[in-house]
């Protein structure tokens, strides 16, 4: 729709112009970001052959199912190991990772199929599973969540593409289609949400407007889907009063925390009619850190928990 969306270093860079008392923490994360990025079209390949990701159901989408549940992701130590050799030697440059750097090179590098398990529970969203095959990999597991946000997040962004329609919306977004607060393709929670910019379409009447709709992004495999505002991610209510905003009074940009009075669970989110370009969602959500900050200290939980706010 020729809008200009900038890459995770346009995105860091306009971040630090702006906030330059964060530039050291954005300046520790880019490598990571930036391989993050630039990973999933190298190993798109060898995850095509791999695994072949289920056609979109609307039904299933109807009951809450993500595209990815119950899918065995068998095949995809290779691609998973190639993500791990770019990934390892930047994340052990961090100090919690670098003291399960051979633990995480004998899950991710050299054995055998240990790592789509790993994966496997990461989807499933099983906990008992995940802390389990943490503790026989001998690693933290808030360690090898972080490790997956970076190592399966390149594999599963790669994977999630075969669900993204070439042109247009992606099936998901259609009216009443998913409802839930969770990745309609990963079943994630999402790290950062953004209200669409005004649009003007002049083949479609349907899709011009003010502008204002709301989308969460899946920090895990980059999709994003559409949601209700007046709707809590999180835990689900619904009404006028759930959802509260909280904004510095200037230069905010439209940046702010969109959180639920119910669950206090907050979501950092970006208006985009307050915004020239689109800004690299992954890059924007840590680039909001000086929010989560406000936020922990109104006792705020993240909906999902950030490798920068991890350690
Ligand atoms: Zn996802
Ligand atoms: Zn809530």
């Amino acid at each position: 729709m020729g809008e200009t969306c900038l890459t995770v270093s346009e995105t860091l860079a306009d971040i630090a112009a702006r906030r330059p008392v964060l530039k050291p923490v954005l300046e520790a994360f880019r490598p990571l970001l930036e391989t993050r990025a630039a990973l999933r079209a190298e190993v798109e390949e060898a995850v095509a052959a791999a695994v072949t990701l289920p056609a979109f159901s609307a039904e299933r989408a109807a009951q809450g199912v993500p595209l990815m549940a119950g899918l065995s992701l068998r095949g995809l130590a290779a691609p998973l190991r190639t993500a791990a050799e770019r990934v390892l030697p930047l994340l052990c440059a961090l100090e919690a990772p670098a003291r399960y750097k051979d633990a995480l090179e004998a899950l991710f590098v050299k054995e055998g199929t240990a790592s789509e398990q790993v994966v496997e529970a990461l989807i499933a969203g099983n906990e008992p599973d995940f802390r389990r095959l943490a503790e026989e990999a001998d690693i933290q597991p808030e360690v090898l969540a972080f490790a997956l946000d970076f190592i399966a997040a390149s594999v599963l962004r790669a994977l999630a593409l075969q669900a993204q329609p070439a042109e247009g919306e992606a099936p998901w977004n259609g009216a009443a289609v998913w409802t839930q607060g969770y990745c309609p393709v990963c079943g994630s929670l999402p790290v950062i949400a953004t209200l669409d910019k005004r649009v003007f379409d002049e083949k479609n009447a349907f899709l011009a407007g003010g502008g204002g709709k709301k989308r969460l992004h899946c920090g895990l495999c980059a999709t994003s889907w559409a949601f209700r505002r007046s709707t809590c991610p999180s835990c689900g209510k619904q009404g006028n009063e759930v959802m509260e905003i909280l904004r510095e009074s200037e230069g905010a940009n439209g940046e702010r925390l969109d959180w639920c009075v119910h669950c206090k669970t907050y979501c950092p989110t970006v208006d985009l009619r307050e915004r020239e370009a689109v800004p690299d969602m992954d890059a924007m959500a840590l680039g909001m850190l000086h929010l989560d900050m406000v936020a922990s200290r109104k006792d705020l939980q993240p909906l999902r928990p950030s490798f920068w706010n991890m350690f």
